[in-house]
C-alpha cells in the first residue's frame, strides 16, 4: 500500500506556490460570467437583493431564519440605515447568521472569523508553529447526495483526528482549523474541506507530516466506503498568517464582506453556492433545486471548528450560535444615522434595500429622496430622518 501511495502523493504536497500558479494558469481567461436566457451577461446582484429575492426559496425549504434576515428589528431599538464614510448599513435588525447561505451573514462571518483567527495563527508562528493549507476531498459523482457526502467528509474527518497516530503527533504539537468549501459541476456536488494544519516545532518534519495526514485521509475515507481522486488532496506550507486564517474561513463565491463583490469562480463548468443562489432567483428551475439541496444539506452543521489551542470568538468552537454580527455592528458603530426605518416599513422596504443602501453610500439626502418615493413622506410608525 505505502508504495501505491508514494508516488502520487509525492505530487500533491508542493513547494509553496506552486499548485496554486499551476491551478491559475490553467483556469485563466476561462471565468464564466452569469448568462440570462438570451445570452446576455447579467451583473451579480448585490448582497441585499440577492437575500430579498431567495426569501420565497428560504421559506419553500423551512429556512425560516434567513427567509426572515434582516426583517425584525432587535428588541428595544428601532432599525436604521446608518452610514461610516463610504458604507451604508441596516442595523438594529436581526440576522441569521448562517455561515453557509445567507448572502448578508456568511461573508460577514467569514470576516468576523478569520479576523479573530489571524492574530492567534500570527502568534503561533512567533512560537515557532508552521502552517500548512491541507484540501481534503472524496471522489464523488452525479448521483452522491450532498448530505451523504458531508456526512462522509465528517467522519473521516474524525478519523484523521483521532487514534494513535493523531495523539503521537498532538503529543509533539498539532493545532487545527478546519472550514468547507464547495462546488456543484459535472460530476454533481463537490463539498471538500478546507484545513490549516499547524505544526508545532517539535515536530520534525511538517512536509513528511503532511504527507501522513493526505495518506491517513486517503485511508479513512476508503474505509468508509468512498474512495479519493488524489489529484484532489493538497498540502502546502504558507508563512502568511492572514491567508491562512482566511483558507479555513471563507467559503468560495461568498461575497465579499466590505465591498459588495463577488468572487467569480474560475472553472468554466462548476458554480459556487453563490452562483447557483444567482441563477435560482432570476427564474434557474434547476440552479433552485440545487440551492435547495444545499441548504437542507448544511442546515445546522458546523462550518468551522478548530483545535483547543485556537478559539473563535473566544467562545470556543461554538460561536456559530453567538451574537458575533452584533459584536461586528458595535464595532462599526455609525458616523451618521440617515435614517430610522420602524420595524412594521422593514417588509416594504425590503425589495429596495440594495438601491437605499447605494443612495446612503452616496448621501444621506439622495437615501432620503429614495425613502420618500417607496414609502411616502416620512411619518411616525414608517420612516424619519434622523439628525
Ligand atoms: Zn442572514
Amino acid at each position: 500500500m505505502s508504495v501505491s501511495l508514494a508516488s502520487p502523493l509525492s505530487s500533491p504536497v508542493r513547494s509553496p506556490g506552486s499548485a496554486r500558479l499551476g491551478r491559475k494558469a490553467a483556469s485563466a481567461g476561462r471565468e464564466r460570467p452569469a448568462l440570462d436566457n438570451r445570452g446576455v451577461t447579467l451583473p451579480p446582484l448585490a448582497p441585499a437583493s440577492l437575500l430579498s429575492r431567495l426569501r420565497p426559496l428560504a421559506r419553500r425549504v423551512g429556512l425560516g431564519s434567513l427567509s426572515g434576515c434582516g426583517l425584525g428589528a432587535i428588541d428595544g431599538t428601532l432599525p436604521a440605515i446608518v452610514r461610516r464614510g463610504e458604507v451604508a448599513s441596516l442595523v438594529g435588525v436581526k440576522r441569521c447568521r448562517s455561515p453557509w447561505v445567507c448572502p448578508h451573514c456568511a461573508p460577514r462571518l467569514a470576516a468576523r472569523r478569520a479576523e479573530v483567527l489571524r492574530p492567534q495563527v500570527a502568534s503561533l508562528l512567533r512560537q515557532g508553529y508552521r502552517p500548512w493549507l491541507v484540501t481534503l476531498t472524496l471522489r464523488h459523482n452525479r448521483n452522491s447526495s450532498l448530505d451523504e457526502l458531508f456526512g462522509l467528509l465528517g467522519k473521516a474527518w474524525s478519523r484523521l483526528t483521532s487514534g494513535r497516530q493523531w495523539a503521537s503527533l498532538k503529543s509533539a504539537g498539532v493545532e487545527y482549523v478546519r472550514g468547507y468549501d464547495l462546488t456543484h459541476g459535472e460530476n454533481g456536488w463537490h463539498p471538500h474541506i478546507h484545513a490549516v494544519f499547524l505544526f508545532s516545532s517539535q515536530v520534525a518534519d511538517p512536509s513528511a507530516e503532511a504527507q501522513r495526514l493526505l495518506m491517513r485521509w486517503i485511508a479513512a475515507i476508503r474505509s468508509l466506503g468512498g474512495d479519493v481522486l488524489r489529484d484532489g488532496i493538497d498540502a502546502q506550507p504558507c508563512a502568511d498568517a492572514e491567508k491562512a486564517a482566511r483558507y479555513a474561513a471563507h467559503l468560495s463565491g461568498v461575497y465579499e464582506a466590505s465591498a459588495g463583490v463577488k468572487k467569480q469562480c474560475k472553472s468554466l463548468t462548476s458554480r459556487t453556492v453563490f452562483d447557483l443562489a444567482q441563477a435560482a432567483v432570476r427564474g434557474d428551475e434547476v440552479a433552485a433545486g440545487l440551492w435547495s439541496q444545499y441548504a437542507v444539506a448544511t442546515k445546522g452543521r458546523r462550518a468551522l471548528v478548530c483545535s483547543q489551542g485556537l478559539s473563535l470568538a473566544g467562545e470556543g468552537d461554538a460561536s456559530e450560535d453567538a451574537a458575533e454580527i452584533e459584536a461586528q455592528q458595535a464595532l462599526e458603530e455609525p458616523a451618521e444615522t440617515v435614517a430610522v426605518i420602524y420595524p412594521a416599513a422593514l417588509v416594504r422596504v425590503d425589495p429596495y434595500m440594495s438601491e437605499l443602501l447605494e443612495a446612503a453610500a452616496r448621501s444621506a439626502s439622495d437615501c432620503r429622496a429614495a425613502l420618500t418615493r417607496i414609502l411616502g413622506p416620512p411619518a411616525f410608525g414608517v420612516w424619519r430622518p434622523s439628525g
